[in-house]
C-alpha cells in the first residue's frame, strides 16, 4: 500500500512512520510532507526513501532539490503539492497529520479522490464536517479516525440506532487540579507539559484548556452522525480507557490501551486486520485504578463553547476553530494569558454569526472573518 504522510515531521507523523516501518511488506512510504523544517524532512527521506517529498512553505530551491535527489526523492515546493499528492493516482492511503485549518484542503483532496484517509487532523472535520462526510460518501473514501477517542468509538460502534450515547474520555490535562487563580499566569511550557501524551504544541494547549475535547465532541458528532446531547465527556486521568459506547440494552463497550498514538494509527492502517504497533501490552494490574469524574465547565469554559458552536451549526464550528487557533498562537507567543483564550473565542463567536457551510468557500470566508476578529480581540486585551 502506497502511503502519503501529510505532516511527517510532527508527532503523528513520527508515530505513523514508526508503525509503517515495522511492516515494510505492507506499506511503502510514497510521499512525506513538512511545512518548514527541510533538515528534519531530509532525515526522514534518508531513512524512508519516499518517491516524493513536499516542503509546503518554501519556494523552489535547486540546491535542496539536488540534496533530496540523493535519496531517490523528488522534492516539490508549495502548498498546492499537498493536495496533488493526497489525490495522486498511485496513492492508496493518506495520513492527514497536518495541524489546524492548514490541513483541510489536502484532507478534502484525499477524501474526494476516494483514498483510505487516516484522520488525525480533527480541525478539518470541525470546520467542514458535513462537507467532508458527504465527499466521502460520494467518492467511496474510507475515512478512518485516528484521534484516539474516535478510533476507540469506531472500534466499539455497531447498530447506530441502538446507541444511547457515546462517552469521550479526557485526561483533564496538566491543570485538572490546579488552583483556579493560578491559571492566569500559566506559561506555554507548563501548558505543553501533558501528563500522559507527548504531542505537538497546539494540541497540547488545546488539551490544557480542554478545547481539544470540545473539538472532539464536534468531530464525533459529524463522524458518527450523533446529536450533541448523545455525546458526553468524562475526565479519566489515567488515559487508558479511550472512549465508551452505551447501547439501548445497557451494555457499555470500551476500548483500552496504553496511551500511545501508535495503537489507533496501527488500527487505521491495517483495518480490518490487526498488526503489531510496537506498543507494550497493557498491564491493568500495574495501573491498579481507573477513575472517572465529570468535567468542570467553569474551569474549562472552552468545552462549553464547543458544544454551543455545534448546536448553532453552519459555520459556527469553523469560527470556533479559527478563533481558537489565533488565541492559542497568541498564548504560545506570550501575547495572551492562558485564561484569555476562552474569552477571545467567546467574543469571536458573538461577532461572527453563523451562516450556511455547504461549500468550502463559505467555510474559508468564515474562517478568515473569525481570524481577523480574534486578532483584534487579542490586540485589545494586550493594550
Ligand atoms: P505537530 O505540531 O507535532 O506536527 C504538525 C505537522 O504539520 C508538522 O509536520 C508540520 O510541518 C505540519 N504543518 C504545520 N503547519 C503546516 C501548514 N501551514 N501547512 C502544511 N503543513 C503544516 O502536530 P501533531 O501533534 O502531530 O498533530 C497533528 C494533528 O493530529 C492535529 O490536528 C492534532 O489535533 C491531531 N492529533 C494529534 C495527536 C497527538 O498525539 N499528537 C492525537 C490526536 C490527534
Ligand atoms: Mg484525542
Amino acid at each position: 500500500m502506497n502511503l502519503v504522510v501529510l505532516g511527517a515531521t510532527g508527532s503523528i507523523g513520527a508515530s505513523t512512520l514508526d508503525v509503517a516501518a515495522r511492516h515494510p511488506e505492507r506499506y511503502r512510504v510514497f510521499a512525506l510532507t513538512a511545512h518548514g523544517s527541510a533538515d528534519q524532512l531530509a532525515r526522514l527521506c534518508r531513512r524512508h526513501r519516499p518517491r516524493y517529498a513536499v516542503l509546503s512553505s518554501a519556494a523552489e530551491n535547486a540546491d535542496l532539490r539536488r540534496a533530496f535527489a540523493e535519496f531517490g526523492t523528488e522534492l516539490v515546493f508549495g502548498a498546492g503539492a499537498l493536495e496533488a499528492l493526497a489525490a495522486h493516482g498511485e496513492t492508496d492511503a493518506v495520513m492527514a497529520g497536518i495541524v489546524g485549518a492548514a490541513g483541510l484542503a489536502s484532507t478534502l483532496a484525499a477524501v474526494r479522490a476516494g483514498k483510505r484517509v487516516l484522520l488525525a487532523n480533527k480541525e478539518a472535520l470541525v470546520m467542514a464536517g458535513p462537507l467532508v462526510m458527504r465527499a466521502a460518501r460520494e467518492s467511496g473514501a474510507q475515512l478512518l479516525p485516528v484521534d484516539s477517542e474516535h478510533n476507540a468509538v469506531f472500534q466499539c460502534f455497531s447498530d447506530a440506532k441502538a446507541v444511547r450515547k457515546v462517552v469521550l474520555t479526557a485526561s483533564g490535562g496538566p491543570f485538572r487540579a490546579a488552583a483556579l487563580d493560578s491559571l492566569k499566569s500559566v506559561t506555554p511550557e507548563q501548558a505543553c507539559a501533558h501528563p500522559n501524551w507527548v504531542m505537538g504544541r497546539k494540541i497540547s494547549v488545546d488539551s490544557a484548556t480542554m478545547m481539544n475535547k470540545g473539538l472532539e465532541v464536534i468531530e464525533a458528532s459529524f463522524l458518527f452522525g450523533l446529536a450533541p446531547e448523545k455525546i458526553e465527556v468524562l475526565i479519566h486521568p489515567q488515559s487508558i480507557v479511550h472512549s465508551l459506547v452505551e447501547y439501548a440494552d445497557g451494555s457499555v463497550i470500551a476500548q483500552l490501551s496504553n496511551p500511545d498514538m501508535r495503537v489507533p494509527i496501527a488500527h487505521a492502517l491495517a483495518y480490518p486486520e490487526r498488526i503489531d504497533s510496537g506498543v507494550a501490552p497493557l498491564d491493568l494490574a500495574a495501573a491498579r485504578n481507573l477513575s472517572f469524574e465529570r468535567p468542570d465547565f467553569a474551569r474549562f469554559p472552552c468545552l462549553g463553547l464547543a458544544y454551543e458552536a455545534l448546536a448553532r451549526g453552519g459555520t459556527a464550528p469553523a469560527v470556533l476553530n479559527a478563533a481558537n487557533e489565533v488565541a492559542v498562537e497568541a498564548f504560545l507567543a506570550g501575547r495572551l494569558a492562558f485564561t484569555g483564550i476562552a474569552g477571545v473565542i467567546a467574543e469571536t463567536l458573538m461577532a461572527v454569526p453563523p451562516s450556511a457551510a455547504d461549500h468550502l468557500e463559505q467555510i474559508m470566508e468564515a474562517d478568515a472573518r473569525a481570524r481577523s476578529q480574534a486578532d483584534q480581540r487579542v490586540l485589545a486585551l494586550a493594550a
